[in-house]
């Protein structure tokens, strides 16, 4: 495969410039088409060393990699990042990444019918009635059956079903099945989506005002079609992640949220490593500090910054699937949402195997098998699926 040879290349147009101690740039070698790339760094300062396209997110990098031959020099830290993701790259692998975005999908309707139980519960309420939550029953404010999920997965699968239909991007197919599933009068929906999705049903308006009380977790716990649609091109990551976000919520916090999250997804699906991903939300603490999730506070509530904070804390922590989501469900709080989204992220990372049966079984069949079938097309139809 195309992506293999990539490598291989790399290694040895590494060996080939070390060996040969060349001096000053390599575009002598015809490697490089500077024609295609104006912001490529010129090596002039670094002897012996890199061509790298600087200032990219990871995953941009990763699919400009595909694009632009790069050179790696053992000399300089910029080198090391970059063997870093080009390892990351080398484990691309069509069969890996389907089975990971399955689990990211699945992952998150089960924590949605997880956490649904004990959702708006304090922690010390859920440990006096449970000891440890951990198995889907049901129940809950909202009466749920077993397995059922709530407006959590249902609008990630409007998403879904909008991209399927219209067969690529399209915010108006999007918003149009969120205000479907808004008639059909769904087991619940968050004030923030019911006051967006209404908007566009009376003024077909696609993009809320900015709103700076619009932080909550609504345009993140939906993200999921949008990253898998995208993969693996960051630029479109963002423009598909905020789009839909902004339907409902137009907040840059919410937004910095969405979007770190589409990348940390991005990146688990093509199987960075938890270390890689803990720096990737690193940075963004640096830009909003207000994210910072150490020393933990506990809070796990419907503000993105507290959703965020229990899942980063909860992923991070875990050693499993499992341990991951029942720590955070057990939260309380927005439990539904919360696991939703560390159910994606764990799933991401730890893929299907790794999803406890017990839970699976649980789910509603019919979800299960619209999901899967959804993440077949998303992934076909995405830059990756098109250029297999
Ligand atoms: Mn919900
Ligand atoms: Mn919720």
């Amino acid at each position: 495969m195309g992506v293999v040879a990539f490598v291989h290349d790399i290694g040895i147009r590494r060996a080939k410039s070390h060996d040969k101690r060349t001096e000053g740039t390599e575009s002598g070698s015809g490697i490089n088409s500077n024609s295609a790339s104006p912001s490529l760094a010129t090596p002039a300062k670094r002897p012996n060393c890199l061509i790298i396209k600087q200032h990219v997110e990871p995953v941009a990098l990763v699919h400009n990699l595909q694009r632009y031959y790069v050179l790696l020099c053992h000399q300089c830290l910029q080198a090391e990042i970059l063997c870093e993701r080009v390892a990351m790259f080398n484990l691309y692998n069509p069969e890996e990444i389907r089975d990971r975005a399955r689990a990211a999908f699945i992952g998150m309707a089960i924590g949605d019918a997880l956490g649904a139980t004990v959702e708006f519960m304090t922690a010390s309420e859920i440990a006096t009635k449970y000891g440890t939550f951990k198995d889907i029953i049901g129940g809950g404010w909202l009466r749920l059956k077993p397995g059922q999920v709530t407006d959590d997965t249902e609008m990630a699968l409007c998403i879904a079903r909008a991209i399927v239909k219209s067969q690529g991007w399209s915010p108006v197919a999007v918003a149009e099945n969120f205000a479907t599933w808004l008639k059909s009068r769904p087991v619940d929906c968050g004030d923030t989506c019911r006051k967006g999705i209404r908007a566009y049903m009376l003024k077909g308006q696609l993009e809320s005002p900015p709103n700076e009380w619009d932080a909550g977790n609504g345009a993140a716990m939906r993200i999921l079609p949008a990253v898998l649609f995208s993969l693996p091109d960051g630029e479109l990551l963002k423009k598909y992640v905020l789009e839909q976000a902004h339907i409902t919520h137009n907040n840059p916090v919410s937004d910095a949220a969405c979007l770190c999250l589409g990348q940390l997804l991005h990146m688990a699906i093509c199987g960075a490593s938890k270390n890689r991903l803990s720096r990737h939300v690193d940075d963004l603490v640096t830009r909003f500090p207000t994210f910072n999730f150490v020393p933990y506070r506990g809070l796990a509530t419907g503000y993105v910054v507290d959703t965020m904070q229990t899942v980063f804390h909860w992923f991070f922590r875990g050693r499993s699937f499992e341990e991951c989501l029942v720590g955070t469900v057990n939260q309380g709080a927005d439990a539904d949402t919360t696991g939703a989204i560390c159910g994606m992220l764990a799933g991401a990372y730890y893929g299907m195997a790794e999803i406890p049966k017990r839970w699976i079984k649980k789910m509603e069949p019919k979800v299960i098998a619209e999901i899967e079938v959804m993440v077949e097309r998303l992934i076909a139809e995405s830059p990756l699926g098109r250029n297999r």
